[in-house]
């Protein structure tokens, strides 16, 4: 198994793998190992920017002997037997650089470090795409550049009278205590619509 993404889907990903009995597990993280401990530049109360080692690759560590996690690299390709079937991963390392003339922080690949990972299935968990467009277009409903449902900001009713949205496809990739809010706070404003007025609670 090779994961691509060291978020915490990633990690539910390696986690599943384990449990499913893989034979192996890769987590490919483009970004450095985060410190132990907070740097100089995080102090409290900012969000720690440490290593987090969640219950997944704590699963691989126990079961393979090592973390799952490989840093600074990318998939570079797909590699396929005699069948057409996947069996193997290359993957390059990248270096942070500064862009000189944008003074962005930009990746490059390390040439000459590429290597093979053996695989048999690539879950990619690196990144939410945002709302189906089948789903939208069917809809007729006005999406944002990261399309996400528009709404006027407090409203669930989208561009198209009667059209509530509510979640992922509202706010993007979020939490499931602002689903079950949005949820219910889109019941409430589908029930104003309808009646005239709610008594449905506001939380
Ligand atoms: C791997 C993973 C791990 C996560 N871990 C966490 C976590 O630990 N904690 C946390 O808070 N959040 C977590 N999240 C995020 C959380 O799952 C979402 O924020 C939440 O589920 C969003 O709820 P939702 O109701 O907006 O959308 P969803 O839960 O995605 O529900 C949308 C539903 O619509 C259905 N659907 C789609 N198209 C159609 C259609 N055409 N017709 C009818 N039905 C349709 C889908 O089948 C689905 O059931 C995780 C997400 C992922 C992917």
């Amino acid at each position: 198994m090779v994961i691509i993404g060291g978020g915490d889907t990633g990690n539910d990903c390696v986690g599943t793998s384990i449990r499913h009995g893989c034979k192996s597990v890769t987590q490919i993280e483009m970004m450095p190992k985060a410190p132990k401990v907070r740097g100089e530049d995080n102090p409290w109360p900012q969000w720690p920017k440490v290593c987090k080692t969640d219950y997944g690759q704590e699963e691989a560590i126990a079961v393979f002997g090592h973390d799952p996690r490989i840093y600074e690299s990318t998939v570079k390709e797909f590699v396929k037997d005699k069948n057409g079937n996947l069996k193997a991963v290359k993957i390059i390392k990248l270096v942070w650089e500064k862009n000189p003339d944008t003074g962005r922080m930009e990746m490059k690949e390390i040439e000459g470090s590429e290597q093979m990972l053996p695989a048999e299935i690539v879950l990619i968990a690196a990144g939410f795409l945002g709302s189906q467009k089948y789903v939208t277009d069917a809809f007729k409903v006005e999406v944002n550049q990261r399309t996400n449902v528009n709404t006027t900001p407090g409203s669930y009713e989208t561009s198209v009278k009667n059209v509530f949205t509510a979640g992922d496809m509202h706010r993007g990739q979020s939490l499931v205590v602002w689903a079950i809010r949005e949820g219910r706070e889109a019941a409430r404003a589908v029930d104003e619509s309808l009646m005239g007025y709610t008594n449905l609670a506001a939380q």
